[in-house]
């Protein structure tokens, strides 16, 4: 409450903002995600690694736009490469120069990624990857996992009510060998698709289990369904994204976020004969539309950022730091006796308010929301601007200097709020 109420007052334009959106959106909200009590902060700008809110206070972005901001507010490539495409106009309406070129780098990049079609975010591309298994296979039905979220009309996480599209749902439990097989067996003439996250982002960075991930591969292999790796989060936790590291080719894989730069993106991609479908020139092809899929901004800012920023060194580099970062606060979690932990991979994080292992959304208990609203509140206090329910995400910009000021100020929660809790 004395946090609450020093925010509130800390705050008055970021409230002054709030009341007034709220006359136009409702909860003054078009992203249910960034909405909290009492207000969410209006953010005003950013540069680099940081952000200010309206009351001009400043604070070190660990958030990074929920992935998509990887390379830091206005890098100066990403900005080259924006007002180059300025320079040529933006609304081309035809082929363009730019979209072969991503695809180029994006198939180089993830090797199972034969074909891919772009659009203008992780949701379209999942959607576009699902419609695809099940012309393929002539199937209907599509198993996913609770806890899974893959995009706002795909959802199947905790949270608000999810306003999904109607298909056949087959909902397994992550990281649950016996339970999914034993699905996919029941459901095995129907089963188009196999949809996954490598790690669950949005459930709370739970990482899926290698013989997990190995297991629905052989399934959907011997169902003769298609597995579909969502790794618009996961891509960037290595050079060839989660699937390398796994050493798993899925037959579809579904990007977005940083691919675009920071820009609108999705990509949907994966075997030549599937992705065929979508073949112009093929009868009976699958039509696939959109106005922006090849907008010229988020091909060029895709394009910077891939050939000339986040190299695949850069990539190795980046998750290691998260790496490190996780283990050293998990380090202050247990010197504390603290029932806390951070989970993820790499340059993804999140705090949980329990310290036994978090292998699916079930193990995640619901009193841990005071913790979460303790460490967020804090977070901001000391100018560190997370994610609500305790997501923390690492772009380039940040300093070691940064993360380390980051560890300090958790090291004064732990200090501060453990006893209390
Ligand atoms: N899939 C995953 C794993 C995601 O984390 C997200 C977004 O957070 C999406 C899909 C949806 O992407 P978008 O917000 O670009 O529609």
């Amino acid at each position: 409450n004395l946090l609450r109420s020093a925010y509130v007052a800390s705050n008055p334009k970021s409230s002054e903002c709030y009341q007034a959106a709220t006359k136009v959106m409702p909860g003054g909200n078009t992203r249910s995600v960034l909405f909290y009590e009492p207000f969410p902060l209006a953010i005003s700008r950013g540069e680099g690694s940081r952000l200010w809110d309206a009351d001009n206070h400043e604070y070190t972005d660990l958030l990074g736009e929920f992935t998509a901001g990887l390379y830091g507010h206005s890098h100066p490539e990403i900005r080259k490469a924006i007002n180059a495409a300025l320079d040529g106009g933006i609304n081309l309406t035809g082929h363009n120069l730019l979209e072969p070129r991503l695809a180029e780098l994006v198939s180089k990049r993830f090797p199972s990624v034969e074909k891919l079609r772009f659009a203008n975010s992780g949701t379209e591309a999942n959607l576009l990857a699902i419609a695809a298994a099940k012309r393929f296979t002539n199937r209907s039905k599509v198993m996913v996992f609770k806890g899974g979220y893959h995009g706002g009309v795909l959802t199947f996480a905790a949270g608000p009510s999810p306003i999904n599209v109607p298909h056949d749902f087959v909902i397994g439990s992550y990281n649950d060998i016996p339970g999914t097989t034993a699905l996919v067996n029941e459901h095995a003439a129907d089963l188009a698709a196999i949809v996954v996250e490598p790690m669950q982002g949005a459930g709370g960075c739970i990482v899926g289990q290698p013989e997990f991930l190995e297991a629905l591969r052989k399934l959907a292999t011997e169902a003769g369904a298609l597995l579909i790796f969502d790794e618009v989060m996961t891509s960037r936790l290595a050079p060839g994204g989660r699937q390398s590291q796994l050493g798993i080719t899925p037959d579809m894989t579904t990007l977005g976020k940083y691919i675009g730069g920071g820009m609108s993106f999705g990509a949907f991609g994966g075997r030549e004969d599937i992705m065929a479908l979508f073949d112009p020139r093929t009868p009976g092809h699958l039509g696939h539309a959109g106005t922006f899929n090849n907008n010229v901004l988020s091909m060029s800012a895709g394009i910077a950022g891939l050939s000339r920023i986040y190299t695949p060194e850069v990539a190795v580099q980046l998750n290691a730091r998260g790496d490190a970062l996780r283990e050293r606060l998990n380090a202050s979690c247990s010197a504390h006796g603290a029932q806390l932990q951070f989970t993820g991979l790499g340059s993804l994080m999140n705090l949980h308010g329990v310290s036994s292992e978090i292998l699916r959304c079930d193990d995640i208990p619901a009193s841990e929301g005071i913790v979460k609203d303790l460490f967020f509140f804090h977070m901001l206090q000391h100018g560190f601007y997370v994610a609500r329910r305790g997501f923390i995400v690492l772009s380039l910009p940040l300093t070691d200097s940064d993360l380390d000021r980051f560890c300090n100020a958790f090291e004064e929660f732990l200090k501060r709020y453990t006893k209390a809790l």
